[in-house]
């Protein structure tokens, strides 16, 4: 006769809490990056125009509307 297993879980998460919230972090800096580089004129960040022309080349490399 077979002996029995230990109970396994039903349910296991496909991905661990400490990975999701790793990813989640990863993917709320990249959207910020973005967001720097891409649409910030200064309002927000209130770095005048400084960040603008700082990312003014990847603006138009990325084809992002500028002026
Ligand atoms: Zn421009």
């Amino acid at each position: 006769m077979p002996k029995a297993q230990a109970a396994q879980p039903l349910t296991t998460p496909a991905v661990s809490p400490r990975l999701l919230w790793t990813a989640l972090a990863v993917v709320a800096l990249m959207l910020l990056l973005t967001y720097l580089v891409a649409f910030d004129q200064g309002a927000v960040s209130q770095s005048g125009m400084y960040l603008h022309e700082l990312m003014h080349d990847g603006r138009h490399l990325l084809g992002v509307p500028c002026h």
